[in-house]
């Protein structure tokens, strides 16, 4: 047996964490979770905390769902793994043709892959090759919005737009377009909605008649920019793009990677206005949160321009060792019943209604500036002066601080940069919210207003 401490000495000798300042990590006290149930997460030394983020946007009907266990463990008395390079398996069949069912209309094809970012790739590494089989040499050029983040990987930081993880690797980036995505809090176009008319929707109008030659695609975190803030876009904004995209003759490409499976209210945010994209991500919720997989769905015509001919055949030249994992497809399958046979859409509208009322209440604390929500999905943006929306200075970190004072309340939560990240699995009962939301509240009015 390791005792909590020892397994702290370990993880500081051996274990480098992703997005961590590892200085302040060394000189700290890692929370080690040993296992979960439901909404909670429980560490080594069985203290239990509500997973606040979803174990970072993933879990969907709780952690330890029995029908998800259940899957796995099935599925391993048959095969854990075999390729899908030149060969198939059962479950990746069964899965890909029931996400053809549930997307939106017109895309029939599944490529799969294990992590958001490499969905992204693949989406990208499609749309530049479709054009460049369709005569358009010229058209090798992305189009993506400000704040985007689309994965770490080369590819997907050229269309991301968070300086904090990018700039540094600027030199090896490729250049892309870029428009502006409706942060109406900061509106980037100096507007205020709704007397804008979406007035941003012109600026992306305006590069794409000067651009539209030399883009494959424009691609968008449809409906919530997830890691650029929690930002909420207005309705019509995506419909619009679409619109936008298919005058300019450009691919559209819909990064639901965090917005997928039910995270927004409806199984996909495209759905929300009805708009079908050329490619679609997805990665995160699709197992439920237990195994990393990636799906990107897209078109006949972007799969027929990679058939080549019966006497010059070609192929995607692209392709993971795990891609297709038969375990991860059988949880996934699983995922999916339970979306289905437990109606979880509709279960959780009245969870999303307390969720978003609970949330107006947090306006009345004197330094959150804005409150953004859809479906489960929220963010809660600090500010050292509400009237002039003025920022805290990025050293006194206070996003972070709410997020480790609500720690000592019994919650996990994330913040990006001073916006608290509130994303609880689908299953949180009403009780858990509440208990979830009131320490989110407490927290910050301690280290904002040292109450
Ligand atoms: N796209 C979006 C919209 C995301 O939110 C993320 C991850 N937060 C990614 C892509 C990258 O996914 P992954 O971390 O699985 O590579």
């Amino acid at each position: 047996m390791y005792t909590t401490e020892r397994l702290r000495e370990l993880d500081k000798l051996y274990v480098w964490h992703p997005f961590t300042r590892m200085r302040e990590w060394l000189e700290g006290e890692p929370l080690i979770i040993e296992r979960a149930q439901g909404v909670y997460l429980i560490d080594t030394e069985g203290r239990r905390y509500i997973d606040g983020v979803s174990s970072l946007w993933v879990t969907v009907h709780g952690h330890r769902k029995r029908e998800l266990d259940r899957a796995i463990r099935e599925q391993l008395k048959k095969v854990a793994h075999s390729t899908l390079l030149g060969l198939s398996n059962v479950p990746s069949i069964l899965l890909a043709e029931r996400l053809v069912r549930i997307a939106p209309k017109g895309l029939t094809k599944v490529f799969y892959s294990d992590n958001g970012s490499t969905a992204v790739e693949i989406a990208l590494k499609l749309a530049f090759y479709y054009w460049q089989k369709r005569g358009r040499p010229e058209k090798k050029r992305f189009l993506s919005f400000s704040g985007a983040y689309h994965g770490d990987t080369i590819g997907s930081m050229s269309v991301g737009e968070i300086d904090l993880f990018v700039e540094r690797y600027r030199p090896l980036l490729f250049p892309s377009y870029r428009a502006p995505y409706p942060y109406c809090y900061r509106c980037p176009v100096g507007r205020t909605y709704p007397e804008c008319s979406l007035k941003c929707v012109e600026r992306l109008e305006a590069v794409l008649k000067r651009a539209h030659r030399r883009i494959s695609a424009c691609i968008i975190e449809p409906v919530v920019q997830g890691a650029g803030g929690m930002v909420v876009a207005p309705q019509g904004f995506l419909r619009e793009v679409r619109r936008l995209t298919k005058k300019y003759n450009v691919l559209l490409i819909a990064d639901e990677v965090a917005t997928g499976f039910g995270r927004t209210g409806r199984m996909f945010a495209c759905q929300w206005e009805d708009v079908s994209p050329d490619i679609l991500c997805l990665a995160k919720g699709i197992t439920g949160g237990y195994l990393p997989l990636a799906v990107t769905l897209t078109t006949e015509p972007i799969f027929r321009a990679h058939l080549g001919t019966r006497k010059n055949p070609d192929a995607f030249y692209h392709g993971h060792t795990y891609t297709g994992n038969p375990l991860a497809c059988s949880v996934a399958l699983a995922n999916l019943e339970v979306f289905e046979k437990e109606r979880v859409l509709d279960r959780i509208q009245p969870v999303v209604e307390l969720f978003s009322s609970i949330l107006e209440g947090f306006r009345e604390l004197r330094h959150v500036g804005d409150v953004r929500y859809r479906g489960l999905m929220a963010g809660i943006e600090l500010v050292e002066d509400r009237q002039t929306k003025k920022p805290y200075r990025a050293d006194l970190r206070m996003g972070w601080r709410v997020c480790m004072n609500a720690r000592k309340r019994g919650v996990v939560v994330r913040p990006l940069g001073d916006t608290i990240v509130v994303m609880p699995p689908l299953s949180i009962k009403k009780r858990e919210l509440k208990r979830l939301l009131s320490a989110i509240y407490e927290s910050i009015r301690e280290v904002t207003e040292g109450a």
